[in-house]
C-alpha cells in the first residue's frame, strides 16, 4: 500500500461484497437493499432507503452471497425461495448490470 493508492482510496467511496469481502468502489458495486416488507430487491439507483448490502457484479459472488446465508447475514433478513431464485437470476446476468449511469 502507497501513499498515493491511500489518498485516492479516501476520494472513492468503497465497500465490501457481502460475498467474497472485496474491498471495490462503490460505483463498481451492485446494491442489495431490504425492501419495508423483508424482501431483497436490486438496488439499480444505489439511493433506496433500507438496510443494504454490495456485492459484486459476478456471477459467483451472487451464487455465493445468496446460496449460502452471508446476504440474509448482512441484511438481517430472511430470503423466501421464491426470493432468492429472483436474484440468483439477476446475477446470471451479472457482467450487464454494472454499466448504469449516475
Ligand atoms: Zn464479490
Amino acid at each position: 500500500m502507497t501513499p498515493e493508492m491511500k489518498s485516492s482510496s479516501q476520494r472513492t467511496p468503497q465497500r465490501t461484497c457481502v460475498a467474497c469481502r472485496q474491498v471495490r468502489p462503490k460505483r463498481e458495486l451492485v446494491r442489495l437493499v431490504r425492501t419495508a416488507d423483508g424482501r431483497v430487491e436490486v438496488d439499480a439507483s444505489g439511493k433506496r432507503p433500507g438496510r443494504g448490502g454490495y456485492i459484486c457484479p459476478a456471477r459467483q459472488c451472487w451464487e455465493l452471497g445468496l446460496k449460502g446465508s452471508r446476504v440474509e447475514h448482512t441484511l438481517h433478513t430472511s430470503l423466501t425461495a421464491e426470493n432468492r431464485e429472483q436474484l440468483i437470476k439477476y446475477g446470471e446476468g451479472a457482467g450487464q448490470i454494472t454499466r448504469q449511469r449516475s
